[in-house]
């Protein structure tokens, strides 16, 4: 059975008329603009990451999200990187951001900054104070805290609230200028100390920073706060729809205040639910810790649900692509299942990955009557889901290696594959008995030696006697030599740190990462490029690491043939 055989989706279509499309309610949102004219029909969208770690997987539903629709509707996405915390954000982040998007297969209208809108921003302070709708106020980071009030107890004014505008404006300059040190003032809007909405109680536009930015330098001491930044900068860009996650629902009446107050250009916010997945976490925060802590090898570590760690563990940007689009855009909160998601990367390889023989632990088969020194070559099909992909040559010979798990001496009654006395076929290949098993001075199993049946050449016996198990193989003086790393789960816990007061850290799996060196491949991978994806037979999929120097490939296994996702959705 192929996965494909267990897709829900494409056994429902088979034989009946395809449904449309089911459209989302920003697709219906769009939909409505469009017909009332609200943007003259056109479509603008950004995808607007802050500079501060590297993408993950939530970011990937974004990134489909808005540059989906900009295609959709042949509209435009900006890429802009809201840069205004210089203390977290770095090039590095940067670089590694336009990497990944493009590897998502998108293409942005253009790339832009927050940065590069400082000084309209500053000058829109200006105007704000000018209009008595902003004032400095030096009540300290606590203090700003406890007069900001509750859900149930309003706001209490600040002392400075009442400062006149002249006032008001000198001590801007100021700040500007670099008089104030760190946390001295803020420049905060006036809007409504009792507003049941606490993102009303005069937020914070301005905080002073004596950093360095990565891009400004040292020009500004100021940075404006997210909020005073992000709506401005839609604006600026002439965004059509600035789509956001949930929590930021709540800050939408302060977007607007924002864009009214100033009388500039007005998109229109829209929330979507993000993408959660579990055995993971999906926080820059968190993925920071990861890595400065090391319980990770790096941002792209192929444990991490980056973008950068699932492209070397060997996920393919359209197994994302299609993984997001099953997840669906919703705007209530729920949780995708990992399960789920290499799901979507199983049935993508198994379109476009070769096969090829490897053998993970090896143990040694020495075929007593096979000729010395001869060496035949066999026909190998490279992926029966891609006639296209056509066949090769694999050699075989007199000593081979097969996989330790593919033999028992003392069988239970379910195990069908080789054992004392046992015939199995050889995959490409004969059939083969045990004779003898040969065993070091500690009693572990150190070779086999069987016999193989000329006459079985391809797979069958011209007596018509059958074999319960096909195994694989590869020829000892041809094979390569490979180190293969496996992974499981970097959690143990479908919810990290989920327990009271227990840190997510400590829910790291031990069995995360498997390393297994003196592994045997077949002589076709000798050329086989970093980051190509192979699927092991029998075993599973595996991708190529850039960590691959001289003769020793190092393989990645992206994710085991076994479906437990199919198979939970068909007993559902
Ligand atoms: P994190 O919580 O990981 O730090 P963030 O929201 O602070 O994420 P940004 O760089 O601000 O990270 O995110 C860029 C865009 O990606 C934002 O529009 C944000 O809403 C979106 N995004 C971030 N995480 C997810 C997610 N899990 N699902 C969907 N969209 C997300
Ligand atoms: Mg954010």
């Amino acid at each position: 059975m192929t996965s494909a055989d267990l897709d829900p989706k494409a056994a429902a279509s088979e034989g009946t008329v395809p449904e449309a499309p089911r459209r989302h309610f920003i697709q219906e949102i769009i939909d409505e603009h469009n017909r009332s004219g609200r943007f003259g029909g056109r479509v603008h969208t950004r995808f607007p990451p802050e500079p501060n770690g590297y993408l993950h997987i939530g970011h990937a539903k974004s990134i489909c999200l808005n540059f989906g629709l900009a295609e959709e509707y042949g509209g435009k996405c900006n890429l802009r990187f809201d840069d205004t915390n210089p203390v977290k954000e770095e090039q590095e982040y940067i670089d590694s951001i336009i990497t990944d998007v493009r590897w998502m297969g998108f293409q942005w209208a253009g790339i832009y900054y927050a940065s590069d809108y400082f000084e309209q921003i500053y000058q829109w302070s200006v105007q704000l104070i000018k209009a008595g709708k902003a004032y400095v106020d030096h009540l300290t980071a606590d203090e700003i805290r406890e007069h900001r009030g509750t859900l149930t107890k309003p706001g209490k004014d600040s002392p400075y609230r009442n400062r006149t505008v002249e006032e008001n404006h000198d001590l801007f300059e100021r700040m500007k200028a670099g008089e104030f040190k760190e946390g001295e003032c803020v420049l905060r809007a006036k809007i409504d100390m009792a507003s049941p909405n606490i993102n009303l109680r005069d937020p914070v536009l301005y905080r002073i920073l004596h950093a360095t930015h990565h891009r400004t330098g040292d020009k500004w001491c100021i940075y404006p706060m997210y909020d005073w930044a992000h709506g401005q900068s839609d604006s600026i860009e002439g965004i059509t729809h600035s789509i956001c996650t949930l929590e930021f629902e709540d800050h939408k009446p302060l977007y607007n205040w924002f864009i009214e107050s100033l009388g500039i250009y007005q998109p229109v916010q829209i929330e979507f639910a993000r993408l959660n997945l579990n055995h993971t976490v999906l926080s820059k925060r968190k993925l920071i810790r990861l890595v400065q802590e090391k319980h990770v090898r790096g941002w792209d570590d192929p444990r991490m649900p980056t973008l950068s760690g699932l492209r070397r563990r060997g996920y393919t940007a359209e197994a994302i692509r299609n993984f997001v689009e099953m997840v669906g855009i919703a705007k209530s909160n729920s949780i995708a299942e990992m399960a789920m998601l290499e799901y979507c990367v199983r049935q993508d390889l198994n379109k476009r990955a070769a096969r090829v023989m490897a053998v993970v632990k090896p143990l040694k088969v020495v075929l007593t009557n096979y000729p010395e020194g001869q060496t035949e070559m066999l026909n190998a099909v490279n992926n029966p889901e891609d006639p296209a992909a056509g066949s090769r040559e694999v050699p075989f010979s007199k000593v081979l290696y097969i996989e330790q798990d593919d033999f028992m001496e003392n069988p239970p009654s379910k195990f069908y594959r080789l054992s004392p006395g046992r015939e199995v076929r050889l995959r490409y290949g004969y059939f083969i008995k045990c004779e003898e098993v040969v065993k070091d001075a500690a009693g572990n199993v150190v070779e086999l030696r069987c016999t193989y049946d000329a006459s079985t050449k391809g797979g069958e016996a011209p007596d018509g006697r059958k074999v319960k198990a096909t195994i694989h193989w590869v020829s000892a003086a041809q094979a390569l030599d490979a180190e293969v790393r496996l992974y499981n789960h970097l959690f143990t816990k479908p919810f990290p740190g989920d327990d009271e007061g227990s840190d997510f850290v400590n829910d790291i799996s031990p069995a995360s990462l498997e390393v297994v060196t003196g592994c045997k491949v077949e002589p076709s991978l000798a050329n086989a490029q970093a980051g190509t994806g192979y699927q092991f037979e029998r075993l599973g999929y595996f991708a190529v690491d850039p960590d691959t120097q001289g003769s020793t490939l190092v393989f990645n296994r992206t994710v085991t043939l076994r479906d437990d996702w199919a198979k939970q959705q068909k007993s559902k």
